[in-house]
């Protein structure tokens, strides 16, 4: 990629960029690297902000020919990692504030703490953000059987009731977790 210029004289920062002509780029439907240029394009990006200022790069990228003839794509656009994904109009390091933000503050919280950092974004787009998010892989243990206790001395307590048998634990991934009302584990 070729940083063409840099406009810091507005309240946003633009950043003029393009990919090299030369370069091979993988097809995104079969991976075949392709030079076969079908057009070039322009597209905006918004990164994170630069010392309070939002800025947009204006990525200049091609459009190529998939060589492959069993490939289902004619044409591809080109994709530059670290920096664009497919149909995404915010760079990986933006987007992934965003995400972080909204899985803790969801939507109003969201939107108002990423306008503190200068991130102008409505609460619906916030959470529809949020949802893309996904979920971390479950993981199902069984409890292990208790181990007795010693009771101290004294009246017996109030008896309560049984525990459930069959108790499973469920917990997500990278959580402490925990196990049902009736598990004491
Ligand atoms: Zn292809």
């Amino acid at each position: 990629m070729v940083v063409t210029s840099v406009d810091a004289s507005g309240p946003v920062v633009v950043v003029q960029a393009r990919t090299r002509s030369r370069n091979p780029a993988s097809c995104t439907g079969c991976g075949m690297a392709s030079e076969w240029v079908h057009s070039r394009y322009v597209r905006q990006l918004a990164d994170a902000t630069v010392g309070g200022r939002p800025v947009r790069i204006e990525l200049g990228v091609r459009r190529l020919y998939c060589e492959n003839p069993t490939c289902a794509k004619v044409t591809f656009a080109e994709q530059v990692p670290g920096l664009t994904v497919r149909y995404q109009r915010r760079t990986p390091l933006l987007q992934q504030l965003v995400e972080a933000v909204g899985v803790v503050l969801a939507g109003r919280g969201g939107a108002r703490m990423l306008s503190i950092l200068n991130i102008a974004l409505s609460r619906s787009t916030v959470l529809s953000q949020l949802m893309r998010v996904p979920f971390p892989p479950l993981t199902v243990t069984a409890c292990p059987p208790r181990s007795p206790r010693l009771r101290p001395p004294g009246p017996s307590p109030p008896k309560q009731g049984k525990p459930m048998p069959g108790r499973l634990r469920v917990r997500l991934a990278g959580t402490r977790g925990g196990c049902s009302k009736p598990c004491t584990h």
